[in-house]
Parts: C-alpha cells; structure tokens; sequence
C-alpha cells in the first residue's frame, strides 16, 4: 500500500500506442493530466493492430471483471467516437470438436469452471442450421461471448479519444524512459530529445521488460508470435465466432517443444480461429516463441483453415500479417508500478486477451498513477515473478 501512497502525477509519458497506452493516455488526459504518448512504428503496429479481433471472456477469474469492464468502457467509447461499434448482444463462440464425446465432456467443463457463459452442446445437424458455411461432422460448444470488431478499430478509437482529450502523440521514434536516482524522470527518445514527465508508463507490449528493466532483472514477459490472414468470406462469413477446441492448450503449449517442432521441419502448431466484422473476416493463428516463416505458416493457416469451412480454399486474402502477443510467465498482465523505481509505471503482459481486458487494466493503472490506488494483487507489478509458465 505504502508504495502508492505518494502519487501524485499530472505530466506522464506513455511509451507504446497500442490498445492499453492508447486507452491509459485517453483515461489519463481525461481526467485532466498532460499526457504525451510515444509510439516507435505507428498505432496499432503491433498485436492491438493485428489481432483476431474478438472481445470475449478470458477463462480466468481474475479477468473476467476486466473483460465485463471493458466492454462497458468499449460501449462508452463507441458513443464517445463513432468509430466502431460492438453488438448488444454477443455473437457466441463456437468451439468446434470432431468428437461427440469430447465436445459433451468440455460442455460440461465448461459449465462448471465458467457458469456465466452459459455452455451448450450443439449436435452436427443444428449446427449446420445456425452456420452453414462450416465443414460438416463437427459438434460445437456455443458460449454465450464474443463480440466481433475490425482488428485494429478498437486502438484506432481510443487513439482518436486521446488525440481529443488533448494528448501529444508522437509516432516515428522508439522511446527510453529516464531514471535518475531511482525515480523516472522522463523519456529519451532515439534522436537524444528529453521529454521530461513526472511519471513514465511503459504500456510496449512484449517489449515493456527490455524499457523496464534494461539488465533483465525483470523479464516477465515474453513475446509470442501470432500470424493471420485476413479474408473476404462475404456470404460464407459464420454469425459466431468460431475456434477449433483446443484454445486453452495451445495458448500454453510451450516453447521448447514447438522449437523442436521447427528445427525436425514439422509443421509448426497452429490453432484454427476465424472472428468477422466489418465486412472481413481475419483466420488465425500460431501461438509460437519465434518468428515464423510467414509465407509457409499463412499457406498452413488457408490449408487447415479449409478443413473447418470449405470457403476459405477460395476466399480472397486481402491481408497477411504476424505480430507477437505479449505474453506473460502466469498469464495476467503486470500493472502498477515498475519494481524499483519511483515514477515508472507499467500496463504489459495481457497474452492472448488485450482487446478483451485491455481498457479495464488501463483504468486500474490510470488509478495508479493519478491516485495511488494499488492495483489487485493478482496483477500488481510487483508481484514475485515466477520462473517458469504455470501449468494448465
Ligand atoms: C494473432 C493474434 C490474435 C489476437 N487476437 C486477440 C483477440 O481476438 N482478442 C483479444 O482480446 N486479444 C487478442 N490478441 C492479443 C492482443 O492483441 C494483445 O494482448 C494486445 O494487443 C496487446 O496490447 P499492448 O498495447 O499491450 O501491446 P502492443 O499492441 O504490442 O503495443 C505495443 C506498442 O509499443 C510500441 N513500442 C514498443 N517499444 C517501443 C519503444 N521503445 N518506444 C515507443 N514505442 C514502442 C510498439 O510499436 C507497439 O505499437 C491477439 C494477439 C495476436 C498476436
């Protein structure tokens, strides 16, 4: 508690403009700080650009309130910007199994770890009424989530928020925060310009730790990289959003086994997902500690993309794209302040589920900031790192 009680922060520096510094610099300035962010490559570039694109429940307790928040928050921005919108409703997600018996033992899984989302099986024969598009035989779980949105539209809606609340935006040059005397006074960006702050958030996604922490003393975070394919389905685009039903497992499949994978020449892993809006539909995806070889890994995604619904053998690609979730060594995101260093703050570490909870943790780091409100436990900053990815 004590480290927080002596915030009092009105001139910040936001490193990144991705969806959470793009949110925070929003949420900061609007409650009446001077805030700069500072973006290397362009808004959106990494991960908050090039996404699937679906809000939706992340499976886990301690994020499932940062979901329910952002969607409110998500609703606000809407009608604040205009510049997107998200349904009244959600669209479902589908898990798709080629087994009866397996898809009636993960309903029930389900049922039971996550109630709220309301598990159903869906024989073969209603699924093939409610999405026709699909390849027939499978069984799907329907969860009652997902809300489908253009990929990079969320970001590029909270950038516009911030821009309107006054916040400096500046694209073009990778930034450092400052540190004197263990307190963070700034940000040098690559030219040698100072921006002096008196607080610094570092919100770089997978590379928050390196700005963190240059000695790698803290490194708990670690990019993961994803690649997908954008498509026009037109009329064979599914209603849901739809993923093959093993998400849990190759989310944590780990590192060495899919290097092994790489190095014998096997294909790497790749877990199908398919989310739609805005007239487009993006197919995913990798979930892998290196980057891919885009061109082979995008052919494997239509290949095994066509298995789940025939149409994507012809759709048009219109856009292929790799980015690196930031993914962190528990699965929550790191939010607060940095260990170490008074005036250094950071919003990082959100894996598979930044737009889903990303503007809730840029709220809880806001607070931080300007408050001194500690952040919940489960996510604090501060936490001890654990050494290896938890399992299961
Ligand atoms: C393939 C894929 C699909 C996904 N699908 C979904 C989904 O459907 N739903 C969901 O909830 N989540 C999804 N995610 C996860 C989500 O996209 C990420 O968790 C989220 O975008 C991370 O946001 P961020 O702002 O922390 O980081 P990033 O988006 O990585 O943004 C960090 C920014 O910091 C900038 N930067 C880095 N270093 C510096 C520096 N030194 N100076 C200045 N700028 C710097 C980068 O250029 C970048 O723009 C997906 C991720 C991937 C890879």
């Amino acid at each position: 508690m004590a480290r927080y009680a002596r915030a009092v922060r009105t001139e910040i520096v936001v490193i990144g403009g991705g969806i959470i510094g793009c949110a925070a610099a929003a949420m900061l300035a609007t409650r009446g700080a001077r805030v700069t962010l500072v973006e290397g490559v362009a808004i959106g570039a990494g991960a908050s650009g090039r996404n699937l694109g679906a809000i939706q429940h992340p499976f886990d307790p301690e994020l499932a309130p940062l979901y329910r928040e952002s969607l409110t928050r998500y609703r606000a921005l809407v009608d604040a910007t205009g510049e997107f919108s998200v349904g009244d409703a959600p669209a479902g997600l589908l898990l798709l199994n080629r087994s009866e018996e397996a898809a009636a033992e993960q309903v029930l899984r389900q049922r039971d770890a996550v109630p709220e989302l309301d598990a159903r099986l869906i024989a073969p024969d209603e699924l093939a009424r409610i999405e026709p598009s699909l390849a027939p035989g499978f069984t799907a779980i329907r969860l009652e989530t997902g809300f489908p949105v253009p990929p990079a539209s969320a970001t590029g809606a909270w950038a516009a928020l911030a821009h309107e609340r006054g916040v400096v935006i500046e694209i073009g040059q990778a930034a450092q925060p400052t540190i004197e005397n263990g307190a963070a006074v700034g940000v040098e960006l690559a030219d040698g310009t100072r921006i002096a702050a008196d607080a610094v958030l570092v919100a770089a996604g997978p590379w928050t730790p390196k700005l963190v922490d240059p000695t790698g003393g803290w490194s708990p975070i670690h990019p993961t990289w994803g690649v997908t394919v954008q498509l026009r389905l037109d009329g064979a685009a599914p209603a849901h959003i739809v993923e093959e039903d093993e998400v849990d497992a190759i989310n944590r499949s780990d590192a060495a086994t899919a290097r092994a994978a790489a190095a014998a020449g096997d294909e790497p892993p790749t877990l199908f997902s398919l989310a739609s809006a805005g007239g487009l539909s993006t197919l995913g995806s990798t979930f892998l500690p290196y980057e891919p070889e885009p061109a082979a890994t995008v052919a494997l995604l239509l290949r095994r993309g066509a298995e789940f619904l025939p149409a994507i053998g012809q759709a048009e690609v219109v856009e292929r794209r790799m980015c690196a979730r930031p993914q962190s060594v528990d699965g929550r995101p790191f939010i607060g302040r940095a260990p170490g260093v008074d005036g250094l703050f950071v919003c990082a570490g959100h894996g598979p589920w930044g737009i889903s909870t990303g503007p809730a943790s840029a709220a809880i780091v806001a607070r931080a900031i300007l408050d001194g409100t500690p952040p919940p436990p489960a996510l604090d900053a501060g936490r001890p790192v654990p050494t290896e990815p938890s399992p299961g």
